[in-house]
């Protein structure tokens, strides 16, 4: 992509309503743009960084054996009044009326339309273990829309629905979903710990949510430090090993891990003070296992093996991509900009042309950009007449892992610096040498 003919309209002041890092860094690099209080349109630069995590999360949503479907945003309120929760979901609930009459939602989750697609379909045990998941926007009416898209009222969700025939099967469910998180949220270059947790609306009685430690967390936090250490599930994880599966949430369960909602303050006392972490976090992922608590009031039953109906035993699992960009953005950044980990980086590097028009910078440049490209790489040149520093600036501000710099001087020489984002450190190389490295 060159910068001249992409959409990038950097901000140079920063933005007054931004009062964390991620939201000030997203409106300044022009990520996002509020449309209306909680509402975001996603420009260029943030989708293609949004696209990616999405891309990890369903890499990992497959691994584990979930399948894809996608569902609406709009639901008809009878599902909801089926399962109960239509009169209980309160405010957050947009409720609209459609030209007939009818009384439709604008869906905060989907337990019921998927206990609804189930029952219509599946009738037998033998379809079992099943589990479908839809990346989709939700719409929950917050009270305190905040912090750009970390809590926004339109926002992207990952939910998954699991459904088995037994409660033990449900478990096994519900540890490849956890071991799935694990490996989602290492992939996005975060350290999320697994935390007993509150139910909410949802409902249910075994639940984590995987946090992220920030001091810009609206969660208060309580955990062990052995976090830290533990080991994320490898690429040869068999999600169909019960016993092996049960491990990993074993050893990610064996030390204290609490949100304030149900913490036990006896229980972390009794941790020696300096293993002891309390602090604030970021909600990036959240897993229910709720057993029959909509396929009961919904009659999503199926034939078990011993001929008669059985009502199935479900669980959910939610983790928010639009607010998992900011989460990224506030473990990673330094004063100049955002420092992107390479799996979600919005290009793997950006050439900067330090003389646009000079016919030498203008023809390695050009030569090293399709060099990369050629190799699949997605590369950012910057081909503006914008002065050096301003383009340095806004280099580092949108955070691409590796920068090209071409100027007049190393190109007589045919030789490019290469600098390194995260650590700032450079290295003058050949031309040649410079495209090898990155290829
Ligand atoms: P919170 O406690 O932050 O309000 P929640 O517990 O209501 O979140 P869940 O119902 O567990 O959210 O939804 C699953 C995931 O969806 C959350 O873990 C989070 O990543 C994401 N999410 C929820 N609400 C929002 C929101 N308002 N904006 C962005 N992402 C959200
Ligand atoms: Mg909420
Ligand atoms: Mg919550
Ligand atoms: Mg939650």
């Amino acid at each position: 992509m060159r910068l001249s003919r992409f959409f990038l309209p950097i901000l140079k002041e920063n933005p007054k309503e931004a009062e964390i890092v991620s939201h000030r860094l997203m409106l300044r690099s022009a990520m996002v743009r509020q449309q209306s209080a909680g509402i975001y349109s996603w420009l260029p630069l943030g989708k293609r960084v949004l696209d990616k995590v999405c891309k990890i999360v369903r890499e990992e949503q497959n691994r584990a054996g979930a399948i894809e479907l996608l569902m609406p945003t709009l639901q008809s309120a009878e599902l909801w009044q089926e399962s109960g929760r239509y009169d209980d979901y309160g405010k957050e609930m947009l409720r609209i009326k459609d030209r007939q009459d009818r009384a439709m939602l604008y869906g905060p989750t989907n337990e019921e339309m998927i206990t609804d697609i189930f029952r219509s379909y599946i009738k037998s045990y033998k379809h079992l273990p099943l589990n479908l998941y839809h990346i989709q926007l939700k719409f929950r009416d917050e009270i305190r829309p905040r912090f750009g898209t970390m809590r926004s009222r339109e926002f992207l969700m990952k939910d998954a629905y699991s459904f088995d025939l037994t409660k033990e099967g449900a478990i096994h469910s519900y540890n490849k979903m956890f071991a799935a998180y694990l490996r989602t949220f290492s992939r996005l270059g975060l350290r999320a710990i697994p935390m007993r947790a509150d139910t909410g609306p949802i409902g249910g009685n075994h639940s984590h949510e995987f946090i992220i430690l920030a001091e810009t967390g609206e969660s208060e936090v309580f955990c062990h430090k052995d976090f830290v250490n533990f080991d994320i599930p490898g690429d040869n994880t068999d999600f169909d090993d019960v016993p092996a599966l049960q491990a990993i949430f074993d050893k990610w369960t064996s030390a204290y891990a609490a949100t304030s909602e149900m913490h036990d303050a006896a229980e972390f006392d009794a941790i020696p003070e300096g293993d002891r972490l309390s602090a604030r976090g970021i909600e990036v992922g959240h897993i229910f296992y709720f057993g029959t608590k909509y396929s009961e009031p919904m009659g999503a039953k199926v034939l078990g093996p011993d001929g008669k109906e059985h009502t199935v035993h479900m669980g959910s699992y939610g983790i928010g991509p639009t607010r998992l960009v900011p989460a990224i953005i506030e473990a990673s950044h330094d004063e100049n900009g955002i420092i992107w980990p390479r799996s979600v980086a919005p290009f793997d590097a950006m050439i900067i042309n330090m003389k646009s028009g000079d016919a030498a910078c203008d023809e390695a440049s050009l030569r090293i950009y399709e060099s990369l490209a050629n190799a699949g790489k997605d590369i950012l040149l910057d081909d503006t007449d914008e002065r050096a520093g301003s383009k340095f600036a806004t280099a580092d501000l949108i955070g691409v892992p590796d920068q090209i710099i071409v100027g007049p001087r190393s190109v007589a020489s045919g030789e490019v610096e290469l600098k390194d984002r995260k650590t700032g450190e450079r290295q003058t190389l050949t031309i040649e040498a410079a495209i090898n490295k990155l290829i």
